[in-house]
């Protein structure tokens, strides 16, 4: 039932009204943007209209429109760039990591417990408390550590701390007993469990058994990616794996006005595609701020622990090809469930054999489904030199991550040996032939700062400057490719074009201002960019705090 409204209320809201009208101009910004061609595009203003997009762009010496705006900024001669797109990242994950305990860096066990602790004290409410990074190799006495070292902080409550690599973890007693391990359980084979230390196989005893995250977990994760990713001067993220419990946070979220920036959904396999929307793509929600238009599936594994999928056999480890994750039969039929919902297809393929498979199965399936479909090639990271011209003439996307280059340059060389790397992270040879690309971190695999992405692109070196001169150098890209790649190629990936990437009437006004001409600086001084402020469909989402270096969110 309605009830008519007091004159005070009818007042406000007709003073709401009135001031939502009115435009936002931001003056005086060194303001740099990739044009439709390409080409670096540079101005000085930018007009928001009240529904947060941009009204108009103005050049240097254009008049300044006489009327009386809402809000005036002035950018102080700082640069300003459009918000920049994540291509390939993990937005839960990067949130749920982000609120376990960090143990990176511990130089002895006392230092674990110390963060344990403070961490225990800090988290009342966690049910478990989860954390990871520690490497005992760093500490004097190189012990590992034990339930009872951690039984002497935490008692009350389970504790499961993750070695650094990920192959080891230790629980405390009330872990031990949560999951029902005794000093009878047998460790299963490839696995062994010494004093509460589970290594490799025997790790899932425990984490089969640790409490699905409930809902207010998952909130609080989303909260704490946007937060960083508002901090790194990201204001879209293509998100690879969405789950349902995923995308009914980030439902509710956009629902209660949370939801800061914007969620390119990409259901994590077929059966979550299917509990998502009926299985169809689902319309732009919540301010064009969440949308789920694609699935993301697996072809292969990783080059680092040899689960890339290689036409030929590891240069360092000749009895193995790696694996192949889906058959050519298996891949057919799911792409073409997706493809016939109408969902893009974002598949990743690390080796020279799955990118080939990948590949193969997007040429037959443009064949069937015509029109402008986009297919992703996640990674893409090494490839057939011979496969190299293959994505262009089939409109394949190339969503790679610069800076894997940097942190794979070494391990790659002993996987594949000098002569099979003329198609490994072949950015500029694919850019050339008339691909695509769309650039990432792969969060929170890497950090979710796209700057040392950006540099590593431009330099093929990394944030020491190594190696000498770039790895492969002639695979580099210019600058305005890069951060193409970071934007208007990135929205391209994503069907969202029409409304990001770019800083043009009718788009959203999501774009960032930073400390340095980013289109001026040494690679290594690109890699540093600090983010000052990030803003949101024309609203200050984030500033920098007055401390260096201190993250603060706004609105
Ligand atoms: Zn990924």
């Amino acid at each position: 039932m309605r009830t008519p409204l007091s004159a005070a209320a009818a007042l406000l809201l007709a003073a709401t009204s009135t001031s939502a009208l009115a435009d936002t101009l931001i003056d005086n910004a060194n303001g740099i943007q990739v044009d439709v061609h390409g080409k670096l595009q540079r101005f000085t203003g930018l007009v928001i209209g009240k529904d947060g997009r941009v009204v108009q762009l103005l050049a240097k010496g254009d008049p300044r429109p006489a009327a009386l705006y809402d809000a005036r900024t002035d950018a102080n001669g700082r640069t300003l760039l459009p918000g920049l797109i994540e291509a390939h990242g993990h937005v839960m994950a990067l949130g749920f990591g982000a609120l376990q305990l960090d143990l990176t860096g511990t130089t002895s066990l006392a230092d674990l417990q110390q963060r344990l602790k403070a961490y225990a004290a800090a988290n009342p409410q966690a049910k478990w408390i989860l954390g990871r990074g520690w490497n005992q190799e760093h500490w004097a006495d190189k012990r590992f550590p034990t339930a009872a070292d951690l039984d002497a902080v935490v008692a009350d409550r389970p504790v499961w701390l993750g070695r650094v690599d990920g192959h080891a973890a230790v629980a405390n007693s009330a872990a031990l007993k949560a999951t029902g391990i005794t000093a009878q359980t047998k460790a299963p084979a490839g696995g062994r469990i010494e004093n509460g230390l589970f290594v490799d196989a025997a790790m899932e005893l425990v984490e089969s058994k640790i409490p699905a995250p409930d809902a207010a977990a998952y909130d609080a994760a989303l909260a704490k990616a946007q937060e960083l990713m508002l901090a790194n001067g990201l204001t879209a993220a293509a998100d690879m794996g969405t789950s349902p419990a995923d995308w009914a946070a980030m439902n509710r979220a956009g629902q209660a006005g949370t939801l800061n920036v914007r969620v390119l959904g990409y259901a994590g396999g077929i059966p979550a595609m299917r509990a998502v929307n009926g299985g169809k793509p689902s319309a732009w929600l919540h301010g064009d701020r969440l949308h789920l238009g694609g699935v993301k599936l697996y072809a292969d594994g990783a080059l680092g622990s040899r689960g890339a999928w290689l036409k030929a056999p590891y240069h360092d480890k000749p009895d193995t090809r790696g694996l192949s994750l889906i058959s050519d039969a298996e891949l057919a039929r799911q792409t073409n469930e997706a493809a016939a919902n109408g969902h893009q297809l974002a598949i990743h393929a690390i080796g020279d054999a799955a990118n080939a498979q990948v590949i193969t199965a997007f040429e037959r399936l443009s064949q069937r489904f015509k029109g402008d479909r986009r297919w992703r090639l996640e990674h893409a990271q090494v490839l057939d030199v011979a496969d190299l011209p293959r994505l262009a003439k089939a409109g394949i996307i190339a969503s790679m991550q610069p800076i894997h280059q940097t942190s794979d340059r070494t391990m790659a060389e002993a996987r594949l040996g000098p002569n099979r790397l003329g198609g490994a992270y072949a950015w500029q040879t694919l850019a050339r032939s008339g691909a695509r690309l769309a650039f990432g971190s792969d969060f929170p695999v890497e950090s979710p700062n796209p700057f040392p992405g950006l540099a590593a692109a431009v330099s093929r070196q990394d944030m020491s400057g190594q190696p000498p001169g770039g790895w492969r150098p002639h695979e580099r890209v210019s600058f305005g490719q890069a951060l193409a790649g970071f934007t208007r190629d990135g929205a391209y990936a994503g069907f969202a074009e029409d409304r990001i990437g770019s800083l043009e009437p009718g788009k959203y006004a999501d774009f960032i201002l930073v400390d340095r001409d980013v289109s001026r600086v040494t690679p290594l001084e690109l890699g540093r960019t600090q983010v000052i402020e990030t803003w949101v469909a024309g609203k200050k989402m984030w500033s920098r705090g007055p401390s260096a270096g201190r993250e603060e969110r706004g609105r």
